[in-house]
């Protein structure tokens, strides 16, 4: 799974954030402790001596054991007299005990070299946390994609019923999304402005992400605007946004046509899908654009890769969003 750099950066923060807050919160309690009984503090540095003490073992030679275990038995006693006056003061056993989110890996993220559950699931929340403030995941799931707002008629260029059809696009796209793997082929999705595409890529984005891959989702124009301003020095202090094209486990590259296209941007697109159709990683666009006008529009090249990798979903029907603007 390779996420957006940012968001691995902001995991971190907040494990680190999470640790130094129950740390903290454990130093509270700690003084709160020692007011209640000042004694505390003598026996906890008894028990730091007895810890600092076993060094003294090496070299002992046979006498080392004996030395050992008298020292744990002073010990265990101390502790022993540490909880009785916890218990005294009317405080748990516990107390003194830092109270981590993750108990696991003590918010470290990592546990015996391994990374924790709870810092993929965090990583995951803010991947997806960082998509629904672009594009709102939660108005565009497979649940609000109404196929009523499709005429039941017959769409003249495709010569099929357009409900019939938006229903088989609609339900292979719910299949895609539960199947979802890196070995998912790449979609492109054809038709006017309004019809939907936008709409269930994104439904596809928001599953993949629940299911725990990686999405990076922009419209062409702001993903090539973003590989100009790094290529020509304009943003020099921006993370980069190329590594996230070629690695995210889905991209989604919506409204291709859109973009103000420059031999600059021809060349990055071929690059984009060539290296990811190499990777075999799947990517899905959306377009406005017929085959031909992808053909005149970024070189026959790239047309022939995405006609010929890609699996192609025909979109039709009127402007759902004026439907669905006029719907009382
Ligand atoms: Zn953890």
């Amino acid at each position: 799974m390779a996420y957006k750099k940012s968001v691995y950066i902001r995991a971190k923060e907040i494990m680190n954030k999470r640790r130094l807050d129950a740390e903290r919160q454990q130093e509270m309690r700690h003084s709160q402790a020692v007011m209640r009984c000042p004694e505390l503090l003598t026996l906890e540095r008894e028990i730091a001596s007895y810890g600092a003490e076993v060094i003294k073992a090496v070299g002992m030679g046979a006498d080392a054991g004996d030395f050992v275990r008298r020292l744990s038995v002073k010990s265990l006693e101390a502790q022993k007299k540490k909880a009785e006056l916890l218990k005294n003061a009317g405080l748990s056993e516990d107390f003194l005990e830092p109270v981590y989110s993750c108990p696991v890996c003590k918010d470290t993220g990592t546990r015996a070299e391994r990374i924790c559950p709870c810092y993929t699931e965090l990583v995951r929340q803010l991947a997806r946390e960082e998509l629904e403030e672009k594009a709102s995941l939660s108005r565009h799931s497979f649940l609000n994609f109404n196929v009523n707002n499709y005429p039941d008629a017959e769409d003249k260029v495709l010569g099929v019923n357009q409900r019939e059809q938006m229903t088989n696009v609609l339900s292979f796209c719910k299949s895609y999304a539960a199947d979802f793997s890196l070995k998912s082929p790449s979609l492109i999705m054809l038709g006017a402005t309004g019809l939907g595409k936008t709409h269930l890529s994104l439904a596809i984005a928001g599953e993949a992400l629940d299911r725990g891959y990686s999405v990076l989702y922009d419209s062409a124009h702001n993903i090539m605007n973003k590989l100009e301003a790094e290529h020509f020095g304009k943003d020099s202090f921006s993370e980069s946004i190329r590594e996230d094209l070629l690695k995210s486990d889905l991209l989604i590259i919506d409204d291709l046509g859109c973009e103000f296209v420059t031999q600059f941007t021809k060349a990055e697109l071929y690059n984009i899908i060539n290296s990811r159709i190499l990777s075999s990683l799947p990517t899905i666009i959306s377009t406005n654009c017929t085959a031909r006008e992808l053909e005149e529009k970024y070189t026959q090249r790239t047309a022939s890769r995405i006609l010929g990798y890609y699996y192609p979903l025909a979109f039709c029907g009127r402007d759902v969003r004026q439907i669905v603007k006029k719907a009382p």
